[in-house]
């Protein structure tokens, strides 16, 4: 496997095993010295993964979206109060 750091070839495993059902590497790069780790799943875990990664982030999404209401609200206030006034401060300086 390439280096993600430098993308020599030249990596060895220095470490294997499996890891809730998943086949867990520790490898190593001979050129640059890094090290870095690799899990290899199944298509039906890694599908698993991804609709629990999409129902997250879809979730995440919601809450803020949510957030983003409240925050248009009070900025809606905001303008409200600036608009008074300014109204209060045109009618007193007559
Ligand atoms: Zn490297």
């Amino acid at each position: 496997m390439k280096c993600p750091v430098c993308g020599s070839g030249k990596s060895f495993v220095k470490d294997s095993r499996i890891e809730n059902k998943a086949r867990y590497r520790r490898r190593y790069c001979e050129e640059c010295d890094h090290t870095w780790t690799t899990y290899e799943i199944g298509a039906a875990e890694y599908e698993s993964l991804r609709m629990t990664a999409m129902r997250t982030q879809g979730a995440a999404a919601i809450r803020d979206a949510g957030l983003m209401d409240q925050l248009r609200r009070a900025l809606g206030n905001i303008s409200d109060i600036q608009r008074e006034i300014e109204a209060r401060a045109g009618g007193g300086s007559k």
